[in-house]
């Protein structure tokens, strides 16, 4: 079966490519040539049936990330289901089933059933898992379960992949010889790091990248390389163990769009605003021009419970230098598992970042949805205004028990400004 960089190399045009340009409004021949460039990807599985592509890259507004999931210590599948429906109706681009307990592959397929948005996931947590049932350690795979799993989901209808195949014994060792105050805080890039050191082996997903990739092609699946080095806290950002694992990213990023197979670069993690743009100037160039998607980035370490509003900040520099997809981060960030509201706060931070870059880079549909809302504000045009909003909801339950529209608003009251100068 062929995928999407390999429609667009072979010039032709698809019902997915047709489906983003008209969401975009952009020619088909623009997202075509996106996807020739690498500076694009739309994940998108064959086998992902209930669809609607998004793209994702230079080309395209920013899109938003939801990570959802049960834990090992919280199963509930249910309420999983409904993060998943909260985080679309709040405006998710896509989201990633990063389950670890429970029936994770009941639950990953019923996301995928139910997601009309792409779906992510890490396979080497499924992998993990079942070790650890197995035999007491996360770090106890083996190679061939950890491809079995990768192919499973594959064929489960997933339609990107984080896999985390930068992270080599040499960037390890330097992780070790560096000192870092936060060592590895990917759980995948921890994985790895602890197998590797006692296999004294080298990565698997690195030297068995060739077969990954051909698993990855057969069902179009976008592979998001995973950045299992980046930084957990602002004393650690941009080191040299960060730059390593991106330098090699580089390269397969260049074997993967070899190989037909779309490609995703994530990032980081914890960066000091001042170092937000240089990391994504790093990346876009060592990556040549491959989706950028960064985890937040988070600008302070210290704003637990806030988390949704520090990764936005981060989101909206990162965007700015050229960032193409914000993971979203949610208040319970370093606390525990986000509950359903966290999803939502979390969605809508990540949707305000992305939207104010939008406006900025000139997305016309962005533009004019602002300019609305201000003819609105000005007419005191409430429905219109909660009609424009980003979170209609919200707007509507502070206003439920206003019932006299002409005074609605309480801030001003009779010197209401839009009244006195009409
Ligand atoms: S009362 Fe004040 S804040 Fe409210 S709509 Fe009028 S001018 Fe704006």
């Amino acid at each position: 079966m062929s995928t999407q960089r390999i429609a667009a190399l072979e010039g032709r045009i698809t019902d997915v490519m047709r489906h983003v340009a008209s969401e975009e409004g952009i020619s088909v021949e623009e997202v075509r040539d996106a996807l020739v460039s690498g500076e694009a990807a739309i994940p998108a599985n064959h086998a992902h049936t209930s669809l609607k592509p998004k793209g994702i890259g230079k080309a395209f507004t920013i899109k938003v990330n939801a990570n959802l999931g049960t834990s090992l210590a919280c199963n509930d599948p249910e309420m999983e289901l409904e993060k998943l429906r909260v985080a679309i109706k709040a405006g998710a681009d896509a989201v990633m089933d990063l389950s670890t307990g429970g029936d994770m592959e009941e639950l990953r397929r019923e996301i995928v059933r139910q997601s009309t948005v792409p779906v992510g996931t890490v396979p080497i947590y499924d992998a993990a898992v079942r070790a650890y049932e197995r035999t007491g350690d996360p770090a106890g795979f083996n190679p061939i379960e950890l491809f079995d799993v990768i192919e499973k989901h594959c064929e489960d209808g997933v339609d990107f992949v984080t896999l985390h195949c930068g992270v080599t014994r040499s960037a390890v060792k330097r992780v070790r010889d560096t000192n870092r105050t936060t060592r590895i805080v990917s759980r995948g890039g921890s994985l790895l790091a602890n197998w590797m050191e006692r296999e004294e082996q080298e990565n698997p997903l690195y030297t068995g990248y060739d077969q990954l990739l051909q698993i990855l092609r057969k069902h179009d699946v976008t592979i998001s390389l995973g950045d299992g080095l980046r930084p957990g806290s602002l004393i650690d950002a941009t080191d040299s163990a960060q730059i390593q694992e991106l330098i090699t990213l580089g390269e397969l990023t260049q074997r993967a769009w070899d190989a037909g197979v779309q490609v995703m670069v994530e990032g980081p993690g914890h960066v000091p605003l001042h170092e937000i743009q240089a990391n994504v100037v790093l990346q876009k160039s060592l990556c040549k021009g491959a989706p950028f998607y960064v985890l937040g980035p988070l600008v302070t370490d210290i704003a637990a419970g806030y988390d949704h509003i520090t990764g936005a900040i981060g989101g909206a520099i990162a965007g700015m230098a050229g960032a193409d997809f914000l993971c979203y981060v949610t208040p319970a960030e370093h606390l525990g598992l986000p509950t359903i509201e966290d999803v939502h706060e979390g969605v809508i931070a990540s949707k305000i970042a992305a939207h104010a870059v939008d406006i900025a880079k000139g997305k016309k549909s962005a533009i004019e949805r602002d300019a609305r809302m201000s003819k609105c504000r000005a007419d005191l045009d409430w429905p219109g205004q909660i009609e424009m909003g980003l979170d209609p909801d919200k707007m509507k339950a502070r206003l439920a028990d206003k019932l006299d529209l002409e005074n609605v608003c309480t801030m001003c009251d009779k010197l209401c400004a839009m009244k006195v100068f009409s």
